[in-house]
C-alpha cells in the first residue's frame, strides 16, 4: 500500500483481485514461494513522458504521457491508450493490472499493458488531435513494437487517433507492421473490431442469463450508460438479441427513450457529428433528457450495462437498480462498479458480470487483428464475429468453472480473477525470476 500511496483506483483493482485469489494462494505454496503475487502487483515497467504540441493559435501545450508495461509472461504487452483529463498514474496502473487478467482470459497470447495522456480531446480541431498524436508517438515509438507492446484505442482514442498514431510510427520506424490495433480497414485493421467490445459484452451476458437464470435478452428493458464505442455496439447487439434499449448517457446526463433508442440517429450524433447526447434528445420525438449521468440508474430496467467509465455505478445507483427489479448487471466499461455496488448487487442475487471477463471481446479481436497482420491476410466480418462469439463463450465457461471449483458457483468476479490468474502464474513460475 505504501509504495502505491495516492493511487486509489489501482489499490481498488488490486484489492478486488487479491481477495478472490485467497483460496488459490492457500492451496498452492509455490505461489508464495515464487513471490508471484508481489511480482504481479508491480509493473515490469512504467514509462512517463512529456508530450508537447502546438495548438491552432500557435501556442505550445504540454501534457503528460504514460505507458505501463505490466506483465509479459504470456505474450507481448497489449492494452489501449486513453486520452482524458482524468488520466494519471493510478488510472493507467489500474487499467494495466486488469488487462493482464483479461488478456489471459481470452486464451490468446497477450500480456498486459495500458497507456494514455491527460490530454482532453473535447473541443480540439482535427489538426490539434493530429499534432498531439504525432508528438505522443514520437516518444512512445521507442518503447513499443509488434513483438514487444501493441497499443490500441480506449476512451478518447478511436479510428481517427489510431490512424494518426500509426502514420507517425511508420514514418519514424520506416516499417509497416501490426504495432497498433483498431486500425482502419484500408491499412491492416480487422473487420468487427469496432463492434467487438459491445458485441462481446452481449454474448457474455447472454451466456450468463441462460446458464444462471434460464433467461435471455428477448423482451427485456436494457439501460446502457455511455454513448461511445462500447455503449453503441452493446446497444446494437442487445437490440439484435431481442432487448429494448431505453436509456443511454454521456458524462453530462442521460436520455430516456421509452420507444427504444434509434441507433441510426445515435450513431449519426455521436460517431459522425461528435455531438452531445442532448442533440439526440432534441431530434427524437418522445426522448427525454435529464442532467446528471448517474441518474440513469434510476431508470427501471431488467438488464443494466455500465459502458462509460470507472466507478460510475455506486452503491446508491446499485440500490436503485435493485429496487426496480434489475435481473443482471454486466460491465462494459473497466471497473465501472464500486466495491460497495458489487457487494449490494451480489447480496440481492442480481447476476453480475465483471469487466475483465465481460468486456474482453475488444482485446480478443485486437488479438485476432494481430494474427491477421502476421499472416498478411484478412478474415470476413462473419469469420471474426464467430471467433469472437466462441471466445466469449469460452471466457464464460472458464470463469464459471473456476468459481465452482473453489466453492463459489455463480460468483463470476471470483471465477474471472482466478481463471485469468492461473495461466499467468504458471507462465511466470516456468520462466523463473526474470523480473
Ligand atoms: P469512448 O471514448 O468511445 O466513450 C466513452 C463514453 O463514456 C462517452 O459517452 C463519454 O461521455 C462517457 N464518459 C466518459 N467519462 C465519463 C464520466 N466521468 N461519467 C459518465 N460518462 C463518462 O470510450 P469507449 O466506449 O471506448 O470506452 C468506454 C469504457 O469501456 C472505458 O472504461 C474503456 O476502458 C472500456 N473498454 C473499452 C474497450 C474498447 O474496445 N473501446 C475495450 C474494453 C474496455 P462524454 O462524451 O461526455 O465524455
Amino acid at each position: 500500500c505504501r509504495r502505491n500511496a495516492g493511487e486509489p483506483e489501482f489499490l481498488q483493482a488490486v484489492q478486488e483481485v487479491l481477495e478472490s485469489l485467497e483460496p488459490v494462494v492457500a492451496a498452492d505454496p509455490a505461489i508464495e514461494k515464487n513471490g508471484v503475487i508481489e511480482r504481479m502487483v508491480e509493473p515490469e515497467r512504467m514509462i512517463v513522458f512529456r508530450v508537447s504540441w502546438v495548438d491552432d493559435a500557435g501556442k505550445v501545450q504540454v501534457n503528460r504521457g504514460f505507458r505501463v508495461q505490466f506483465n509479459s509472461a504470456i505474450g507481448p504487452y497489449k492494452g489501449g491508450l486513453r486520452l482524458h483529463p482524468s488520466v494519471n498514474a493510478s488510472v493507467i496502473k489500474f487499467l494495466g493490472f486488469e488487462q493482464v487478467f483479461k488478456n489471459s482470459l481470452t486464451g490468446l497470447p497477450m500480456g498486459g499493458g495500458k497507456g494514455g495522456s491527460d490530454f482532453d480531446p473535447k473541443g480540439k480541431s482535427d489538426m490539434e488531435i493530429m499534432r498531439f498524436c504525432q508528438s505522443f508517438m514520437t516518444e512512445l515509438c521507442k518503447h513499443i513494437g509488434p513483438n514487444t507492446d501493441v497499443p490500441a484505442g480506449d476512451i478518447g482514442v478511436g479510428a481517427r487517433e489510431i490512424g494518426y498514431l500509426f502514420g507517425q510510427y511508420k514514418r519514424l520506424q520506416n516499417e509497416f507492421t501490426g504495432v497498433l490495433t483498431g486500425k482502419g480497414l484500408t491499412y491492416g485493421g480487422s473487420l468487427a473490431r469496432t463492434e467487438a467490445t459491445g458485441y462481446g459484452l452481449c454474448y457474455f451476458t447472454r451466456e450468463m442469463l441462460a446458464d444462471l437464470k434460464n433467461e435471455s435478452f428477448a423482451g427485456k428493458k436494457v439501460v446502457i450508460s455511455g454513448s461511445g464505442n462500447v455503449a453503441i455496439y452493446a446497444a446494437e447487439k442487445a437490440t439484435e438479441l431481442g432487448g429494448k434499449v431505453i436509456a443511454m448517457s454521456d458524462s453530462a446526463g442521460y436520455v430516456l427513450d421509452e420507444s427504444g433508442i434509434d441507433l441510426a440517429l445515435m450513431k449519426q450524433v455521436k460517431e459522425v457529428e461528435r455531438a452531445r447526447i442532448t442533440e439526440y434528445a432534441a431530434r427524437r420525438e418522445g426522448a427525454v433528457y435529464t442532467a446528471g449521468s448517474k441518474n440513469i440508474w434510476n431508470t427501471p430496467c431488467d438488464i443494466a450495462l455500465p459502458c462509460a467509465t470507472q466507478n460510475e455505478l455506486d452503491e446508491e445507483g446499485a440500490k436503485a437498480l435493485i429496487q426496480n427489479g434489475v435481473m443482471a448487471v454486466a460491465e462494459g466499461a473497466n471497473m465501472p462498479s464500486t466495491p460497495a455496488a458489487i457487494a449490494a448487487l451480489q447480496k440481492a442475487g442480481v447476476l453480475f458480470a465483471p469487466a475483465k471477463a465481460a468486456n474482453a471481446g475488444g482485446v480478443a479481436v485486437s488479438g485476432l487483428e494481430m494474427s491477421q497482420n502476421s499472416m498478411r491476410y484478412s478474415w470476413t466480418f462473419e469469420e471474426v464475429d464467430s471467433k469472437l462469439e466462441g471466445i466469449m463463450k469460452g471466457i464464460y465457461q472458464s470463469a464459471s468453472s473456476a468459481a465452482a471449483q473453489y466453492g463459489h458457483a455463480g460468483n463470476l468476479v471470483m471465477g474471472a480473477n482466478i481463471a485469468g490468474f492461473n495461466k499467468v502464474c504458471t507462465a511466470m513460475i516456468a520462466q523463473g525470476v526474470a523480473y
